[in-house]
């Protein structure tokens, strides 16, 4: 008989020995490669089963969202990241509750989240969306307006930078896939190398449910999982 949960315990073995594979084929540890369960439309009782069953981390992409579910997880432990665009006006709200904002976009956001997190007296962790990709549709910074942001927002006492996350154009083969990932960890790797103050580059966020394994093989330090953890979104995040 099938027990509840089920799925989402054979999805996360599924999961984790893909990771362990690509982690190993990439000359790193699968201890080198974090997972993110990607929570955005997953009910609490469901988000609380993939805890349980072993997931450390997860990522929201709506503050409010968030907000709603949060009193119902069971995140003692856990960690949360904010994976979604985020407004200014939203940026109180969910500072001092996330342990990471992956999303930052823009010197502005930066600023705000730096802002908010002095006045709580605390610092926030932060990754710098790039639109890799360069589509007129996603938020994120192009690469090379990348190293002057940098310049800008490491000097912000409330963050600290440390790495860049991106979400790709959907590609089809796994060739055209690991090239865009690999573009990304040359980025990556560069930025590293100039060994700004307050510029760690120790997380490089991407890979998804249908490029994890690509993501990893290119480099990636964190993967975010959604719908191949959860199954389908019943509804379309908005
Ligand atoms: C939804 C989402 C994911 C996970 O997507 P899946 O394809 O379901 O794994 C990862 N990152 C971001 C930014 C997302 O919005």
């Amino acid at each position: 008989m099938e027990r509840p949960y089920d799925d989402i315990r054979e999805n996360l073995k599924r999961i984790r020995e893909t990771m362990a594979q690509a982690a190993l084929a990439s000359g790193r540890l699968p201890e080198d490669v974090q997972l993110l369960g990607v929570t955005k439309t997953v009910p609490p009782d469901r988000i609380n089963a993939a805890l349980e069953a072993g997931v450390t981390a997860i990522g929201e992409n709506r503050v409010q969202e968030f907000l709603e579910k949060r009193d119902a997880l069971h995140l003692e432990g856990a960690g949360v990241h904010l994976i979604g665009h985020l407004q200014t006006n939203k940026v109180s709200k969910i500072v001092g509750l996330v342990d990471m904002i992956e999303s930052v976009d823009s010197v502005r956001l930066a600023k705000a989240v730096s802002d908010a997190s002095v006045k709580s007296g605390r610092v926030t962790d932060i990754l710098v969306e790039v639109n890799i990709g360069r589509e007129e549709a996603k938020s994120g910074v192009f690469s090379e307006n990348l190293e002057e942001m940098l310049e800008e927002i490491r000097l912000f006492p409330g963050i600290r930078v440390c790495g860049l996350m991106t979400v790709p154009p959907i590609l089809e083969t796994e060739k055209e896939k690991r090239a865009i990932f690999s573009q990304m960890y040359k980025l990556f790797i560069d930025i590293k190398g100039k060994n700004r103050d307050n510029v760690l580059m120790n997380v490089l966020s991407m890979g998804m449910s249908g490029d994890y394994r690509e993501a990893i093989l290119e480099g990636a330090t964190l993967v975010r999982v959604g719908s191949a953890l959860f199954g389908r979104r019943a509804y379309p995040p908005r």
